[in-house]
């Protein structure tokens, strides 16, 4: 393996001279530190505490982390299906092995309370175990005489070095969503996670290496719009996955498939819930407040618009009641059920748009602004937020919030429901809530929305099917796991054969069909 990495000689005087730990860049299957003289502070969102510093790598280490794995990929492609699966059979057992550790990262970088994060290693974990059957997901096809001694069969091949570059929303899940399958699929690849919390990823990535990926099969690089651009930009890197915003997302997108690759975006929501007035109540009304309000609202499928149907309108006070009943705080504290947002920023966005939600004419059925949270002053909290009386065209239903912020519309029928939600452009996720077998299939036969939950609030797919999001959440045919991304990350090759006997005959064909 190459070794165009840095030295510790090469060290930049900012990381060397803080005591605050550094995130390495994991090059050619070594930790390395950046050279580069742009760092950031990754922060506790609960305390302000600042744990450590991540680099903006250099366009050198970026292109040292594609050249690793482009040389690592010419043996990787051809390892051994079953040696390919066995180090996903280790790093599954792994990550089962640290979990309290990786959920413990989670929480200090990224605020979700320690039980979610626990759930959002365990979602990736998922898709480790996923990757490896690869045995029986990349199987190929044949047709035994499709002419006279003639067989085709198909081939699904690695592409060569693929990337991903992942959102701060779920640091464990989506990074494994990507070169868990990418790489057993024979593909080796360059991580970029969120320079926001890459502490988690980091961690797995050591997981990985200890699991057996020989040097070079997974590199990860921080930074931010430069790392995404050269990632997108760069001849060597023949696919890129996305998930993160629409507005990111877009960019990617266009800017990858231009410089030629195969590109998957998966991006912004505002999910649905339609709430019909037979639905279990006390369970319609669990699942509403989980899924709003957990994670501080931070999920792209969160659900983050109540469509209350006829009589249903009258259960907004039980709604606001059960909100109230949630503990903000710090996730690593027992019983917290909302954690702080992720940032600064975050929470003045999320402020600022509940205060344009009371301007544009909502009704604010519960503030959740400035929250007390005992000795934590300095956290980016927001609690349970809801508002009624919402239409189209106000900035709390035409924006993705990402925030702990439900809003409530009114809908006559079922009829008026649907097609309120499929006039919504984005199509990640959406539920339907009622205790009618008709109604729901209804519901799912009519809804132009990729993920259907039938009194199922987050209806996330789990890796025998795919994430399939749809219209203006997705960009690219394939979803990003499941058996999907197989097709993602493999070229087809299709063979057609024949082998002829020493004694066989025969005259010129000049025609096209095979005889
Ligand atoms: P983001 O788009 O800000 O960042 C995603 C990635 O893009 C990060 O790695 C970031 O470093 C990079 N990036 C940021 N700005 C960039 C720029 N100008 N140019 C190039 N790259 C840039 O998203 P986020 O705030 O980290 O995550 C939240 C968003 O992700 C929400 O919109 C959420 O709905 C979406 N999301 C979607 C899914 C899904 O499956 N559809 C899953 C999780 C999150």
């Amino acid at each position: 393996m190459p070794n165009e990495i840095a030295t510790p000689a090469q060290l930049a005087p900012q990381a060397a001279a803080s005591s605050v730990p550094t995130v390495k860049l994991l090059i050619g299957g070594r930790l390395v530190e950046s050279t580069t003289t742009v760092w950031r502070d990754v922060v506790n969102p609960a305390t302000q505490e600042v744990l450590a510093r991540v680099p903006f790598a250099t366009p050198e280490e970026i292109d040292a982390a594609v050249a690793s794995a482009k040389t690592a990929f010419k043996t990787w492609r051809s390892t051994a299906i079953g040696a390919r699966a066995r180090v996903f059979l280790k790093l599954q057992q792994l990550i089962r092995e640290n979990m309290k550790e990786l959920a413990a990262i989670l929480t200090a970088e990224q605020g979700k309370t320690l039980p979610d994060a626990e759930g959002d290693v365990f979602r990736g974990l998922e898709v480790v175990e996923h990757a490896a059957a690869i045995g029986n997901l990349q199987l190929g096809e044949l047709a035994n005489n499709v002419a006279g001694g003639v067989d085709t069969y198909t081939l699904l091949q690695p592409l060569g070095v693929c990337a991903g570059i992942t959102p701060f929303n779920f640091p464990a899940m989506i990074p494994l969503w990507m070169f868990p399958m990418a790489i057993a699929c024979g593909n080796t690849f360059v991580l970029k996670p969120s320079e926001q919390d890459p502490m988690v990823t980091m961690r797995l990535a050591e997981l990985a290496l200890e699991a057996g990926l020989p040097p070079g099969v997974l590199n990860v690089i921080h930074g931010g719009e430069d790392a995404v651009n050269a990632i997108c930009d760069h001849r060597d890197i023949k696919a890129v996955s996305f998930v993160g915003s629409t507005r990111v997302g877009t960019h990617v997108y266009n800017r990858a498939t231009q410089a030629g690759k195969r590109a998957q975006c998966m991006m912004g929501a505002k999910n649905h819930g339609v709430i019909l007035p037979d639905a279990h109540r006390e369970q319609t009304l669990n699942a509403l407040v989980g899924a709003a309000f957990g994670a501080a609202g931070q999920r792209c499928m969160a659900l983050t618009t109540a469509v209350l149907v006829g009589a249903a309108r009258d259960w907004i006070p039980d709604l606001v009641a059960k909100a109230k009943t949630l503990k903000v705080g710090p996730g690593n504290q027992p019983g917290v059920d909302v954690g702080p947002l992720v940032s600064k920023q975050a929470l003045a966005r999320v402020t600022g748009l509940i205060e344009q939600g009371i301007a544009e004419g909502a009704t604010l059925e519960l503030d959740g602004r400035a929250p007390e949270v005992p000795g934590h002053a300095q956290g980016n909290f927001v609690g349970p937020t809801i508002f009624s009386g919402v239409k189209p065209g106000m900035s709390i239903y035409e924006q993705e919030i990402f925030g702990p912020v439900l809003v409530i519309v009114e809908a006559a029928s079922l009829d008026e429901a649907i097609a309120f939600v499929n006039a919504n452009p984005n199509g990640n996720g959406t539920a339907v809530f009622t205790q009618s077998g008709a109604a729901a299939r209804k519901f799912q036969e009519e809804i132009d929305v990729g993920q259907v939950g039938i009194n199922v609030p987050i209806p996330v797919p789990v890796p025998l099917f795919s994430f399939s999001g749809s219209r203006a959440s997705k960009l690219g045919d394939l979803g990003p796991y499941g058996k999907q991304v197989v097709l993602f990350y493999t070229q087809s090759k299709t063979v057609t054969q024949r082998w002829f006997d020493d004694d066989s005959t025969g005259g010129v064909n000049t025609t096209i069909a095979l005889k």
